[in-house]
């Protein structure tokens, strides 16, 4: 990839800053609308909160007590979407909501009738008012006490950073040139004051470059006013930043397949109990926040906060010491002027054209993706020097697309690429081998994330091409030397480099271990 980016004459159609859910999007986008595009991540693809997310492809049950009927119906047409064209990686997910009074009851049921009404011909199935004991059936360690049964609907689930990567590749089989471990430190300007490159280093060798677009795009999510201020130091912000962090426990938490939804917590926020990768997820906080890092750190009040309130409602509810691991993600909030609060902000998302044509979009959610690089790439189209091309992407397959990959077992999340993992494990029998054996993966998938999929460090492969250090931290810990092990060995990098990458990633790896939070102050 950098070898295209040296030996580029031409200016590129599009430069995209940033390789989350939108900037990846909008290089899907402008790619197989034809165009010429460069794409620049600073750490690895999803190192931003785009690996951090509930896992929900939805509509936001949310904002629909919020009263924002379009966001929702809007954001339920892309779960549709994303359903059909990435069929490996998005699943349909029964969700129950407890209901402790015949209010409760009335209230949700009438309230998850009109959310899959406004699914529309995207609708995941209908949505059911249970009895207590329907209730219990399939929540079996809710709390029964005063339980006066609950609401079963249907919603997306997805793997964040799998979907993410095979949105890359998407973007690179559709001639996209896409470069993670690149930052870029500044933005060109032509003599009428128009932005008309940027300036990027490689993290590996320190070698800097220079490149020319036509329009440049910040899709660096929460770090947009960064590079908006590259542009105009005087750029006022416009992130609102705030965090949120999920706990992870064993499976025993929510037990059976149904994933469980609080709507209202004390902190006024949505509180989901999810089955992912054999585990069970529990989030999310949402906690205003001053400091922007690519790997922020969990409050000790949020983990708390987040245990609190599964005392309140699972009859075996878990302990601290229970906790596999913490991540933490921060959401890329536009501010809007009456707002006294982030929960209250919007998640649509946003675009800026500044005055040098920086286009900046950032908001949004992961479910949106799609729908945000279409609308950036059409603006980009109307303010750049370049051809009316249409969208394509509502009927573009994602790549490792695969209708029935259930029937591959712990490789379903890879889709059609399952088969040439297997492959690689017919070659060589040995790399069948499990890892550990809490985690579902093998080492087959080091090789391959390491062969096909750009990973360049240990903590690439365990955190975001597979789900390792989200699943179970220690685990991923000690599964390190052996994956620096074999990724060496596949790219010919020496002791010091594996020494080094496992020292990294146990530095990295601590911030996901529950003891190691950090007060408010
Ligand atoms: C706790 C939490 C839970 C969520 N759950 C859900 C959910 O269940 N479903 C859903 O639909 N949405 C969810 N969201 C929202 C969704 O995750 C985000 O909207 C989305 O991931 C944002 O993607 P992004 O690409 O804009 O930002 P990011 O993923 O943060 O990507 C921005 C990238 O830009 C890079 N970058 C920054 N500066 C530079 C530079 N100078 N040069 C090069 N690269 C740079 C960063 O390294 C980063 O990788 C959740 C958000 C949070 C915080």
């Amino acid at each position: 990839m950098l070898q295209r980016v040296k030996m580029r004459e031409r200016l590129w159609d599009f430069v995209i800053i940033g390789g989350g859910a939108t900037g990846v999007g909008c290089a899907v986008d402008a790619a197989s609308r034809g165009f010429d595009v460069l794409l620049l991540e600073q750490s690895d693809f999803g190192k931003g909160t785009s690996s951090r997310s509930t896992k929900l492809v939805h509509g936001g049950v949310r904002y629909l007590a919020q009263g924002d009927i379009r966001l929702v119906r809007e954001a339920l047409k892309e779960r549709g979407i994303l359903h059909r064209n990435a069929a490996h990686l998005v699943k349909i997910q029964l969700f129950v909501v407890p209901c402790y009074s015949l209010r409760q009851k009335v209230f949700y049921g009438a309230g998850l009738k009109t959310y899959n009404f406004l699914s529309a011909k995207y609708g995941f199935g209908k949505s059911k008012i249970l009895s207590k004991k329907e209730t219990i059936e399939k929540l079996p360690n809710i709390k029964p006490k005063n339980l006066r049964g609950g609401i079963a609907y249907f919603d997306g689930q997805f793997d964040d950073t799998r979907l993410l990567t095979n949105l890359v590749i998407t973007a690179a089989e559709n001639g996209a040139t896409v470069l993670n471990y690149a930052k870029v430190f500044e933005l060109s300007k032509n003599s009428q004051n128009k932005t008309d490159g940027v300036k990027f280093q490689d993290a590996e060798t320190g070698e800097k470059f220079n490149v020319k677009a036509k329009i440049v795009i910040n899709a660096t999510g929460a770090f947009c006013d960064s590079v908006r201020k590259m542009s105009d130091e005087n750029a006022e912000k416009i992130i609102a930043p705030s965090q949120g962090i999920h706990l992870v426990f064993d499976k025993e938490f929510v037990r059976g397949e149904t994933a469980m939804m609080i709507p209202g917590t004390t902190d006024g926020r949505v509180l989901f109990a999810i089955p992912w990768h054999g585990k069970t997820l529990i989030g999310t906080t949402d906690t205003p926040i001053e400091k922007i890092e690519l790997e922020p750190k969990a409050l000790e009040e949020e983990i708390e906060f987040i245990l609190s309130t599964c005392e309140k409602y699972l009859a075996k509810s878990p302990k601290r010491a229970d906790i596999l691991s913490v991540f933490v993600g921060i959401r890329p909030l536009v501010k809007s002027a009456n707002a006294k609060n982030t929960a209250a902000l919007s998640r649509d998302h946003t675009i800026e054209i500044d005055e040098s044509n920086l286009l900046t979009i950032t908001g949004g959610k992961w479910t949106t993706y799609r729908r945000m690089a279409e609308d950036a790439v059409n603006q980009a189209i109307k303010i750049g020097d370049l051809n009316t091309e249409k969208c394509v992407t509502e009927n573009l397959k994602i790549h490792g697309f695969c209708e029935d990959s259930e029937k591959f077992g712990d490789l379903e999340i890879y889709g059609a690429d399952a088969e040439k993992i297997q492959k690689l494990i017919k070659e060589n029998p040995k790399l069948a081998e499990k890892l550990h054996e809490d985690l579902p993966y093998c080492a087959a998938e080091i090789v391959w994330a390491t062969r096909f999929e750009m990973a360049q460090t240990v903590e690439d492969v365990l955190a975001r091409r597979t789900r390792a250090l989200f699943l179970n931290a220690k685990a991923a810990i000690e599964i390190a030397p052996k994956t620096a092990r074999i990724m060496a060995q596949e790219s010919g990098k020496s002791e010091g480099w594996i020494d080094r990458q496992i020292c990294e990633f146990k530095m990295t790896a601590a911030n996901y271990l529950s003891d190691r939070v950090q007060n408010k102050e």
